[in-house]
């Protein structure tokens, strides 16, 4: 008899489907990129004699009509009511359901509710098991690897599951490719040290490559989503430096279409990895602020020094041929209602061409969540309005509305000057929101 498992990507709302508005202020095209890779690293380490079958809720039905035996749905916060809905259906209707990825991991009581199995972390130690007990009616609660999975010895994902998912309207021209997991720093904002681990883990410079390589032959670019390769002198920088090599020698065959970073690590390289980058084909950084004490400080109004050295940042990655598409958030601790007024001046200053704009969002698993939390100042915890478009708390030095309203502002102030934007090619067009 065969055995089907069913791996669901739940939708999510984004800037654009919030604010709808936004579709007429902005001149750009919406990024809709593909599903993040848990999914299709789990898919590539199911046994054979499961038959896979994946949804993206997305772009399509997710088959509730036809449960099969095993469904796997992965979310991250601003996808988990919707998971939490669709384990409940495809639970009611027969399926044996198991919950991981970012949500599952942070909050496992609520999620727990809802699924027969959870995988917390990566799941990847301990993926073929939870498929064993499934079948054999024996599932655990959760599950979770004993220790941090070796990505030396992954496979590739399956990102041709994705890949097959395009239709007219939805079709990325890049796919993410996952150089290392962990993270030693502690940044208020982010999740991944609590969901992935604490120490920096470096994926082997082939394993990067055969990614890109995987991407290649579907016509498909790359994009590197990780500030952590550039973490001056550690081992990940250099094996990012060697990834950039490899890619330099295939010349335009293997293309990257961003890489991730933040101001201060654009300031903490030096001349000769941006040669590198550049050699690599490398010409637009995704520069996300708000996690980082430059931008922290750049736009309150108080901090100079960090003023001057987000233009520096910017300045430089300019100066080296690379488009700076950053990412501002505003409604930090340090946030006063002039903060908006200060980051479109600074962004006309600069010269940015294309930016994106989004709510600090205190999601579970970061630091900021939990300070947050215990001084009573989170609004809700409705999990579809924490996608860094709703004020989903107390801001220190503003009100909740206000806030909002800045953000919307934001969006329109910037792009009001922008709209020749509208003229460009479709890549040179479109942005996240
Ligand atoms: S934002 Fe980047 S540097 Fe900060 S904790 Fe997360 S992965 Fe590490």
């Amino acid at each position: 008899m065969s055995r089907r498992v069913r791996f669901v990507y739940p939708r999510f709302s984004r800037h654009a489907d919030v604010h709808p508005e936004l579709r007429e202020t902005v001149p750009c095209n919406e990024y809709f990129g593909g599903p993040s890779l848990g999914i299709a690293y789990r898919a590539a380490m199911t046994p054979a004699d499961w038959q896979i079958d994946f949804r993206d809720d997305r772009v399509e039905d997710v088959g509730l009509e036809d449960p099969p035996d095993v469904v796997a749905i992965s979310s991250f916060t601003p996808a988990a009511t919707r998971a939490m809905e669709l384990a409940d259906s495809f639970r009611a209707r027969g399926s044996k359901v198991v919950m991981g990825g970012i949500f599952p991991t942070t909050c496992p009581v609520e999620a727990g509710r809802h699924a027969d199995a959870l995988v917390l972390g990566e799941g990847e130690g301990v993926w073929t098991r939870v498929l064993a007990d499934a079948w054999s009616n024996t599932l655990q609660p959760i599950y979770r690897s004993g220790c941090p999975v070796d990505i030396e010895s992954l496979p590739l994902p399956r990102v041709d599951l994705y890949i097959g998912k395009e239709n007219g309207s939805y079709c990325p021209d890049d796919y993410p490719v996952q150089l290392s997991r962990g993270c030693m720093l502690n940044c208020s904002s982010c999740a991944i040290p609590a969901v992935l681990g604490r120490t920096l883990r470096t994926a082997p410079v082939s394993h990067g490559l055969r990614q890109i390589q995987q991407l290649e032959e579907y016509g498909k670019m790359a994009c590197l989503t990780e500030d952590t390769s550039f973490f001056p002198g550690s081992r990940q920088q250099r094996a990012f430096g060697e990834l950039l090599d490899a890619i330099g020698d295939r010349g335009a065959r293997m293309r990257v279409s961003y890489v991730g970073i933040s101001m201060p690590l654009i300031l903490a390289q030096t001349p000769e990895l941006f040669a590198r980058l550049r050699r690599a084909g490398i010409t637009m950084f995704y520069l996300v602020g708000g996690f980082d004490p430059i931008t922290r400080g750049a736009f309150t109004g108080r901090d100079t020094k960090s003023l001057k050295r987000a233009h520096d940042a910017v300045r430089r990655a300019m100066d080296e041929g690379i488009e700076p598409y950053t990412s501002f958030l505003v409604g930090n601790e340090e946030d006063d209602e002039g903060v908006f007024e200060r980051i479109l001046e600074f962004a006309d200053r600069a010269g940015l061409k294309k930016a994106e704009f989004a709510i600090r969002t205190p999601y579970p698993g970061t630091p900021d969540h939990d300070v947050l939390l215990r001084s009573g100042r989170l609004l809700h915890t409705d999990w579809a309005r924490y996608n860094d478009a709703n004020v989903v708390f107390r801001p220190a030095r503003m009100t909740p509305e206000r806030l909002l309203r800045g953000y919307l502002e934001l969006w329109r102030g910037f792009y009001r000057s922008r709209a020749g934007l509208a003229d460009l090619d479709a890549r040179a067009r479109t942005i996240q929101f």
